[in-house]
């Protein structure tokens, strides 16, 4: 049940697509991007040009992707779906640009991972709808101009911080995602379950809800693995279901997973709360430095249990209450 951003296969990544809300209406939650998406697409509805380039960042799982499809849905254009790892050269990104049709939404997820070169030829193609392609090489090199047809680029990113200022600047917008909150968590959750048809009590759906890390990625998969108890045992998909497939899958009674808490406990007892620095706590618990900035941390400071201080890492007194492991200032919370 870990979440890197991937769904794990086929068939989940087919529910998934099923289960993504395809009009801002739709959407659950973050009221704020929502209001703000919604006012940029009549804009450039009433205006009768591609929506400005959009940003948004937030941890995996909150729906930087389904805001992509929603937006193109929404303003009736066709999306392109594009990553950064997958544009190692500035020739990668050439090829796609100049292939979009006018008005095309350009959805580039992890948009801070795109190669450096392929980086600045973008700046000028979200300014200008256009782009140098270099011809040759050594002296003989000459750069020829290339329009575009103008787009709409939606770039994801889990950290937008990593994002160099000038590419930063050229969106028109940057929304944030924010983790979700149970009560929108439940409403997520009853959608999905009435698609699936899952038979779902109020409890259940809350218990679900209570534990999902703030994510409706998250919560869309305990609900499978629920659904798939309840078939197996032939049982409902009730409390106990919902008890015992989290039990199964390692989600602890707040949430947490495996990683989030094997990062807990090595800054509690390992490293006696800290301060340590971010990739000697990766090494610890033999994960890359990324995911645990990226996935696991933001919401350990979320819930406070973690704190970051210029010195690197710190436990709070609830992360060691949530172990059961004594303070040092000696109280057991
Ligand atoms: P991200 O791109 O941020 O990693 P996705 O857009 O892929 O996240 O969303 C992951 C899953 O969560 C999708 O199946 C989507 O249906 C669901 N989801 C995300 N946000 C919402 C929301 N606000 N309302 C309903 N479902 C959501």
């Amino acid at each position: 049940l870990r979440d890197t951003g991937t769904p794990e296969d086929e068939t989940e990544l087919a529910i998934e697509g099923a289960l993504r809300p395809s009009s801002l209406a739709e959407f659950v939650g973050q009221k704020k991007v929502r209001g703000q998406l919604q006012l940029l697409l009549d804009a450039a509805r009433i205006q009768q040009r591609p929506a400005d380039h959009i940003l948004l960042s937030g941890p995996p799982g909150l729906g930087k992707t389904t805001l992509a499809m929603i937006v193109a849905h929404e303003s009736g254009r066709p999306l392109r779906l594009s990553s950064g790892p997958a544009i190692q050269h500035a020739g990668d990104l050439a090829a796609l640009l100049s292939s979009l049709t006018p008005g095309e939404v350009l959805f580039i997820d992890e948009v801070h991972r795109m190669a450096r070169s392929a980086e600045e030829m973008l700046y000028l193609a979200m300014e200008d709808f256009r782009i140098d392609i270099m011809v040759g090489k050594g002296a003989g090199a000459t750069s020829i101009p290339l329009d575009l047809a103008p787009f709409t680029l939606v770039g994801a990113t889990t950290r937008s911080g990593l994002l160099p200022n000038p590419l930063r600047d050229r969106f028109g917008f940057t929304g944030h995602l924010e983790y979700y909150d149970p009560e929108e968590l439940e409403r997520v959750v009853e959608r999905s379950a009435a698609m699936l048809g899952v038979a779902l009590p109020p409890q259940a759906r809350a218990e679900i809800a209570r534990r999902s890390r703030g994510t409706p990625r998250i919560a869309n998969r305990l609900l499978r693995r629920v659904r798939d108890y309840a078939i197996v045992h032939r049982t409902d998909a009730d409390e106990a279901s919902v008890a015992a497939a989290l039990e199964l899958y390692d989600v602890d009674s707040i949430g947490l997973d495996r990683l989030d808490r094997a990062v807990l406990d090595a800054l509690v007892r390992r490293f006696r709360g800290g301060p340590v620095g971010l990739s000697t706590l990766a090494v610890a618990v033999g994960e890359e430095p990324e995911t645990i900035e990226s996935v696991v941390e933001p919401y350990l400071v979320r819930i406070g249990f973690m704190g970051r201080t210029p010195r690197g890492r710190v436990a709070t007194p609830e992360a060691y209450a949530h172990l059961g492991a004594p303070h040092p200032d000696g109280v057991i919370r």
